[in-house]
């Protein structure tokens, strides 16, 4: 298949992610945060996953990693188109079910409430289960062995060292409901972990 399909694609799923966030983030800058993690462990996770959200379009717009190159397949392309647009919509909803709560970083804000319905029902943290899909779509639709799975790696890194800062804050937060919340849900797949 032509690479420029999967050059569409990437742009599509790019600004998608952009517009569904840009909205939260106006909203959650105007609320006051009452407690916060941001480390500089935090900040260099943050720095890296940002950074690997641009290495696409170096993919795109430049030669610089044509080197990484290989044949773009129907059967990975669609299952990629898949995983990108059930990643976006779980993305969008978890998005709006923490509204002025959510925040890029680790943080607690004024009047913040525990959020345990709608997406957040069943899994913790519904936000990130869309992005690694986000991710999963990316590798299987870029065919360039670089550009395709940077997101992964750097959300893959982001997500396994904060996963345990970002419980450890809620719990402390809200003591016992979060207690009662995670006895009664896993993490990012339902029923499962
Ligand atoms: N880990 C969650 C949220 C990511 S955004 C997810 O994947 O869906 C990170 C911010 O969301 C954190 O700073 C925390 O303050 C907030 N947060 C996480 N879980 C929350 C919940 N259940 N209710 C309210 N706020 C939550």
């Amino acid at each position: 298949m032509n690479p420029w399909y999967a050059k569409a694609v990437v742009l599509a799923a790019s600004v998608a992610m952009v517009l569904i966030r840009a909205p939260h983030g106006n909203r959650s800058r105007k609320v006051k945060v009452v407690r916060s993690r941001r480390g500089r462990l935090e900040v260099a996770l943050l720095t890296v996953a940002w950074l690997s959200f641009f290495v696409p379009f170096l993919w795109i717009f430049t030669p610089l990693l044509s080197f990484a190159d290989h044949t773009l397949h129907p059967v990975p392309f669609f299952a990629g188109i898949l995983c990108y647009v059930v990643g976006l919509w779980i993305f969008h909803r978890s998005h709006a079910d923490l509204g002025e709560f959510w925040s890029i970083t680790l943080e607690v804000r004024e009047k913040h409430r525990l959020v345990t319905q709608g997406i957040y029902r069943r899994i913790r943290h519904p936000m990130y289960l869309g992005l690694f899909l986000y991710s999963l779509g990316q590798a299987l639709v870029v065919p360039n062995w670089v550009a395709g799975p940077s997101y992964g790696v750097a959300f893959g890194l982001l997500f396994t060292l904060r996963i345990g800062a970002e419980e450890k804050m809620m719990r402390e937060a809200f003591p016992q409901e979060y207690e009662a919340y995670a006895a009664r849900t896993k993490r990012l797949i339902p029923g499962v972990w």
